[in-house]
């Protein structure tokens, strides 16, 4: 009996002198030590030993037990190191993980297309700031003071004199303060305006033009605007030329294109009649180059200002302009 328990440790000991790995390991600790091990069998088997004889072949049974659970430790110990290198180890057939990239906001997109066109056009880039005096906003743009087209702007007043810039018409005049003809500009910046809708933010973004030099008809008006709506949307977009009045301009038109939506059939989005404004333009009005020095007798010149998110919108289709400005990265993953 105690001889079958040497024979069965001797036996152990062996196998667990040439174990190579972990798995082996686990098979030496099943076959002696498991639910169905050698030694496990041994002791359930005691019970069917003579009386007499269980108390000391349980004894040397477990005492057998517990030298082989304890070499067993020491072999996984010497073992382990060589086990930890795998677990680190890199494993190759695992997926990357995803690295986030950002994207231009639609906005910025918007902007930079129109910038794009104009730049290939011939037109340079120009920029002011944002909180501007009374004179540059209005009073030299042709809107004297308690000029009922004042209140066609809803003004941000800081004080009495300085404003938030209402549009980028300022940097019109700016510009011709400091320049000779030719002038060929193009201003994109923000704008505020006291409103809030589903159209409407109290921050826009406008891209003013302004060309001026000798001999500039509205027919150079016309052709540059066609050629910068086409590249915008596509050749077959059709364009009308409404009378209107700015100020700052005279002729003054507003310009439409055919629905992107409906072409024109009529929807929702073009409130039924088939066009949408995207833009206003005229003739600087010759008030305009006696306040920055030219000779309106031998230049002549034409504007245009457009809303960059109201592009964006007919662009893209989407019907709330606030989805722009909420940040919400589900409505800003689709650009
Ligand atoms: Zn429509």
């Amino acid at each position: 009996m105690e001889k079958d328990l040497d024979q069965i440790y001797r036996q152990g000991l062996k196998e667990l002198d040439v174990v190579e790995n972990a798995d082996d390991l686990q098979d030496v600790s099943v076959r002696y030590l498991g639910r169905k091990g050698i030694l496990t069998q041994f002791l359930r088997n005691i019970s069917k030993l003579p009386v007499e004889q269980r108390p000391g072949a349980g004894k040397k049974a477990n005492e057998i037990k517990n030298l082989l659970e304890e070499r067993l430790r020491q072999a996984t110990e010497k073992i382990e190191p060589r086990d930890e290198a795998k677990d680190t180890a890199i494993d190759v057939s695992l997926p990357g993980r995803a690295v986030a990239c950002g994207a231009l906001h639609p906005i910025t997109q918007t902007n930079q297309q129109i910038c794009d066109i104009f730049s290939r056009i011939g037109f340079d880039i120009a920029e002011g700031p944002e909180v501007e005096s009374d004179y540059y906003n209005f009073e030299a743009l042709n809107f004297p003071k308690d000029h009922p087209a004042r209140d066609m702007q809803d003004t941000f007043f800081i004080t009495d004199d300085i404003v938030l810039r209402t549009h980028t018409s300022p940097n019109q005049i700016r510009t011709m303060e400091k320049t000779s003809p030719p002038v060929r500009i193009i201003v994109p910046g923000k704008v505020y305006r006291c409103d809030s809708d589903l159209t409407h933010t109290p921050m826009f973004h406008q891209v003013e033009g302004l060309l001026v030099d000798e001999d500039i008809s509205f027919g150079d008006l016309k052709g540059i605007l066609t050629t910068f709506i086409h590249q915008l949307f596509d050749e077959q977009t059709s364009l009308r030329f409404r009378p209107s009045f700015f100020p700052f301009t005279e002729p003054s038109a507003e310009v439409d294109i055919l629905c992107v939506i409906c072409r024109g059939k009529g929807c929702r989005v073009c409130s039924h009649t088939g066009w949408l404004e995207i833009l206003g333009s005229g003739m600087v009005h010759p008030a305009l180059y006696e306040n920055v020095g030219y000779d309106p007798d031998r230049f002549t010149g034409f504007a245009f200002g457009m809303g960059v998110d109201r592009i964006a919108m007919l662009k893209y289709g989407i019907d709330d302009i606030r989805k722009f400005f909420e940040n919400d990265m589900r409505f800003l993953r689709q650009f």
